[in-house]
C-alpha cells in the first residue's frame, strides 16, 4: 500500500462518493467475515469514503479470535486488546444496497497501520490462493448456494415459527411468500447479481438461491452480499432469515455448497478430457486433492459444533468422503452438465455450510486442489447410490474436535494459510468446541440459529 496507490484510491473514492451522494446514499458498510463465520462491519458516512479509501478504517485485530457468541479467545499471534488494523473498501465491489435504500456496501481488505497486508486477512488469503492457481495457468470459477429458513418468530422466541406451511419444494410456498421472494429477486437484480435459480427447499420454511459463478474472491463477496440482501428484504417484510447449519436439530439443515470449475483460458477442464466423467487429468488431480483434504477442510467449511448436527447421512449434506456423478449424498458431487450447455460441468463441495467464512473456504479448497495437482493424484472410482449402503465409504468427521485433529495435522493448509491465520482459526474452533461441550443439540441450535 504505497503513496501512489493511496492517492489513486482516494481519487477513485471521491468520484464514487459523489455518485452515492447523488443517489441519496448516506453510508457505506465495510464488511469482513471473521474466523467464526460472522460478517462484521464498520460503516462510514459517504463524505468519509475518500478518507477510508486512502487511510483505511481502524479496527482491532482481536476480531479474529471472536466466537459465535461474541466472546473472545486468544491465539499465539492474535488476541488481546492491543494493536490496530485498517479496513480498506474494495471499490470495484462497491454496491448500493437495494433492500437498505440509503446504504452502500463494500467488502474490505485488511492491512496494518503501515500499509502491510495483515497476515490474518481472510479475503487476502483467498486472493493469494487464486493467484497461486493463476500462476499455474489455472483459472478457477466458484459459486456458493445460499440456503435459508425464513421465520416469523423474533429471536426471543424459543422455537421459530414459519410464514408458510407449504411442503418441500412446494409451489404453495412460493405463492404464500410471493412478494417476499419477488423482492429478493428484485433486490439482487438491482445489485447486478445474476441469479440462476430460486426455490423452496426441503426443510420447513426453507429456500435456496444460487448465483452465477465468479472468480474465487468474487464468489465469496457474493456469498456475503446475497446473505445480507436476503436479511434486508426479510427485515422489510417483518421476517427473520436463518442461515445457520441447523435451525432445528434432527432435520435437514442449511448447506452452503460450493461449486467450482477449472479453466485454462477458454478451455473448460471439467469436460472433454480422458478422465472419469470426461474430466481432464488436471481437473481429476485437483478434485482428488479436494477429496483427500475434506476431513481437514471441514474445520473451515463446517466450522461450528452446529455444523455436525447438519452433516448427517440421508440429508443431502454430503456426510461421506467420496465423490459421485450427480450423487447428492457424496461430499463431492460431480455435475457433468448437458454436452452443449455453455454453463459447463462443475464439482460441488456439499459437506460445507454457511457458518464457514467463504473467503477461507474458497482459498482452502484451492490450496487442497493444487496440492492434489502437485501429488499427481487420481480419483478413486465414483460412488453410485447411497454411500450408506455401499459399505466401503468413509464417513467424514462427526464432530468439530474430530475435524480439528485433521486440520491440525494438515501441512497443506498450514502452509497455505500461514501460521498466524492457521492458529487463530484453530483457536476459535477449539474455543467453540469447548463453549458447546455437553450442550444438547437443541441448545446448540438455539445458540447459533440467528448468528450467521
Ligand atoms: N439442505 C441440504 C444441506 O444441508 C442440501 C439440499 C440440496 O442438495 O440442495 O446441505
Ligand atoms: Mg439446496
Amino acid at each position: 500500500m504505497d503513496t501512489q496507490h493511496r492517492a489513486q484510491a482516494r481519487a477513485r473514492a471521491r468520484e464514487e462518493a459523489a455518485e452515492l451522494a447523488a443517489q441519496g446514499i448516506v453510508g457505506t458498510a465495510l464488511t469482513w467475515v471473521d474466523n467464526a463465520g460472522l460478517t462484521r462491519v464498520k460503516a462510514v458516512p459517504t463524505a468519509r469514503l475518500e478518507h477510508a479509501a486512502q487511510w483505511g478504517v481502524g479496527m482491532s485485530p482481536v476480531f479474529d479470535v471472536f466466537l459465535v457468541d461474541d466472546s473472545m479467545t486468544t491465539s499465539r499471534h492474535i488476541g488481546g486488546p492491543d494493536g490496530d488494523l485498517r479496513l480498506f473498501p474494495d471499490l470495484d465491489r462497491l454496491t448500493p444496497l437495494a433492500a437498505q435504500p440509503r446504504w452502500a456496501w463494500a467488502p474490505a481488505d485488511r492491512y496494518d497501520v503501515s500499509g502491510q497486508e495483515h497476515p490474518v486477512c481472510q479475503r487476502r488469503f483467498a486472493h493469494r490462493m487464486a493467484e497461486r492457481a493463476r500462476e499455474r495457468g489455472l483459472g478457477v470459477l466458484m459459486g456458493f448456494e445460499t440456503e435459508w429458513v425464513v421465520a416469523t418468530a423474533d429471536a426471543t422466541e424459543p422455537e421459530p415459527r414459519y410464514p408458510t406451511a407449504g411442503p418441500a419444494y412446494g409451489m404453495s410456498r412460493l405463492v404464500d411468500l410471493s412478494d417476499y421472494l419477488a423482492d429478493v429477486l428484485d433486490a439482487l437484480q438491482a445489485q447486478q447479481v445474476e441469479v440462476l435459480q430460486i426455490h423452496p427447499e426441503y426443510a420447513q420454511g426453507q429456500f435456496e438461491v444460487s448465483v452465477a459463478p465468479a472468480d474465487p474472491v468474487g464468489a465469496a463477496d457474493l456469498a456475503v452480499l446475497v446473505r445480507q440482501t436476503i436479511r434486508g428484504v426479510s427485515a422489510q417484510h417483518g421476517l427473520a432469515p436463518s442461515f445457520a447449519p441447523v435451525v432445528t436439530p434432527d432435520t435437514v439443515g442449511n448447506g452452503g455448497h460450493l461449486h467450482l470449475s477449472l479453466w485454462q483460458g477458454e478451455r473448460d477442464l471439467c469436460r472433454d478430457g480422458d478422465g472419469p466423467c470426461g474430466m481432464t487429468a488436471t481437473s481429476e488431480a485437483f478434485l482428488a486433492g479436494v477429496l483427500r483434504a475434506l476431513p481437514a477442510l471441514l474445520a473451515i467449511g463446517a466450522p461450528s459444533p452446529a455444523s455436525y448436527l447438519r452433516l448427517e447421512p440421508s440429508r443431502w449434506a454430503g456426510a461421506y468422503q467420496c465423490w459421485g456423478l450427480e450423487n447428492r449424498e457424496a461430499a463431492l458431487r460431480f455435475v457433468a452438465g448437458a454436452p452443449e450447455d455453455p454453463s459447463g460441468a462443475n464439482a460441488e463441495v456439499k459437506c460445507v455450510d454457511q457458518a464457514a467464512n467463504p473467503y477461507l473456504l474458497t482459498g482452502a479448497v484451492i490450496a487442497a486442489g493444487l496440492a492434489g495437482l502437485d501429488s499427481g493424484l487420481t480419483l478413486p472410482p465414483p460412488v453410485a447410490g447411497d454411500p450408506v449402503h455401499e459399505g466401503h465409504e468413509q464417513r467424514l468427521p462427526t464432530s468439530l474436535p474430530a475435524a480439528l485433529e485433521h486440520f491440525d495435522a494438515s501441512d497443506t493448509l498450514r502452509e497455505a494459510l500461514g501460521d498466524p491465520l492457521f492458529e487463530s482459526i484453530a483457536a476459535v474452533r477449539r474455543a467453540e468446541a469447548e463453549l458447546f461441550e455437553g450442550a444438547s443439540p437443541r441448545d446448540i441450535a438455539a445458540a447459533t440459529r440467528w448468528r450467521y
